[in-house]
């Protein structure tokens, strides 16, 4: 047997049965089919308003909308948030459709076409430079087409969030410019006169130690001072990144939100003067929706092979790649799982959960302890609300689309 994470405590179970957003599974499937993402919208807002009451006064809260770009997601969270973090120009486009105003969505990734500067320009959103090389596109691309440019620089700190489970800052990285060599872009961004907009820092992902989060912040206010005071320019908005992680496996314990929160707002009323009339924010994608997200899958198959048993289901990793362990993780470790028709039922027995994929990486769950379960009945799947669908391989196989369902928008 091998364990799994935590199963979220916004889940509960009516008959047996496991509830999401008030709906138990019996009834969402009365009307949609397997495999599904569901969403609980109410686990989302829950989540921006505990920020919103532990975040120092006046601080953004931006989503990153590649951590999941739901049409009907999106829309909601664009009501509750200040910005939406985009990294395409396809992104760029579901964010102005989800509602947001342009000027809140800001443009970060290495490798931004010309076509996609152009758009970000002529809708004045926020272009996060990652390279001298991007600065003199950008700065042609504003010139041909008359509009000025907003911009903000895009930092590779010279340090990086300790127990990051994906590591985006310090040393050689592709994303951003070096600390050391930034402020004389910054003041070529300025002296050329496009709308500058500040500076944006992200220094990793995925962390549930507070003090290592709080240490990655205060740290980076003191980068973005030294900066600005470097360049001699104060910055209208430093997006301080994120990093915010969420427990996905055993033994893992939620981030202390609250604890981050007071330590932001001491480092935030000690700034340095270049810092004093700038806005901030943090941009989040996985603490906001992760683990709102519940994926559906039933058992097609039971079956034995030298004494141990596989429930075959027809979702897999071409819908979840990163519950099966291939997404930024080293060593495969069991997401929270459960039978939906014997939610918080005891155990019975250890069993594998496999996809219908050929390929032996396709497993959902590692031989987990579950109640019995039988073709035909649902696996659920926790903590897939972010980078399930559209951080998989969905292509591969060509098995259909898994549906996605919001509830409690
Ligand atoms: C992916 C990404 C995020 C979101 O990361 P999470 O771990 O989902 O919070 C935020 N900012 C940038 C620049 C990113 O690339």
């Amino acid at each position: 047997m091998k364990p799994t994470g935590p199963i979220p405590p916004d889940f509960s179970a009516s008959e047996g049965q496991l509830v999401i957003g008030g709906q138990s599974v019996r009834e969402i499937l009365d009307g949609a089919e397997t495999p599904l993402f569901v969403y609980d919208g109410g686990v989302v807002r829950a989540r921006v308003a505990r920020l919103r009451a532990t975040m120092p006064e006046g601080l953004g809260i931006h989503y990153a909308v590649k951590a999941n770009p739901y049409r009907p997601l999106l829309a909601m969270l664009g009501d509750l948030v200040d910005g939406f973090d985009v990294a395409s120009r396809g992104e760029m486009i579901l964010a102005a459709e989800a509602g947001m105003d342009t000027e809140a969505i800001s443009f970060a990734g290495p490798g931004k076409r010309d076509a996609e500067l152009e758009a970000a320009v002529r809708h004045r959103v926020t272009v996060n430079v990652e390279s001298e090389g991007e600065a003199t596109r950008l700065l042609a691309i504003g010139a041909r087409i008359g509009v000025t440019p907003c911009a903000a620089v895009r930092i590779n700190p010279d340090f990086d969030l300790k127990g990051s489970g994906l590591r985006m800052g310090g040393g050689a990285k592709q994303f951003g410019v070096d600390a050391e060599v930034a402020a004389p872009l910054i003041r070529r961004l300025v002296d050329a006169g496009v709308d500058y907009r500040g500076l944006h820092i992200f220094a990793g992902s995925q962390a549930l130690d507070a003090g290592a989060v709080a240490e990655t912040q205060r740290q980076t206010v003191e980068l973005a001072g030294r900066l600005s005071e470097e360049a001699c320019v104060a910055p209208p908005r430093v997006n301080l990144g994120g990093g915010f992680g969420v427990p996905y496996f055993a033994g893992d314990k939620p981030l202390d939100v609250e604890a981050v929160g007071a330590a932001l707002g001491d480092v935030l009323a000690a700034r340095v003067e270049v810092l004093k009339g700038t806005a901030f924010a943090i941009e989040l994608g996985r603490w906001l929706v992760a683990e709102a997200g519940v994926y559906l899958t039933r058992v097609i198959d039971r079956k034995e092979s030298r004494g141990e048993t596989f429930l075959v289901v027809d979702g897999g990793l071409n819908h979840v790649l990163a519950a099966s362990g291939n997404f930024g993780t080293v060593v495969r470790r069991n997401y929270p799982i459960a039978v939906a028709g014997w939610f918080g039922a005891a155990a019975e027995e250890v069993v594998s959960v496999v996809g219908p994929l050929c390929t032996p990486l396709d497993r959902l769950g590692d031989r987990v302890e579950l109640p019995r379960a039988e073709a035909g009945d649902v696996i659920a799947l926790f903590m897939t609300g972010a980078y399930g669908r559209s951080a998989s391989p969905e292509g591969f196989l060509s098995h259909p689309a898994a549906g996605e369902m919001l509830v409690r928008g």
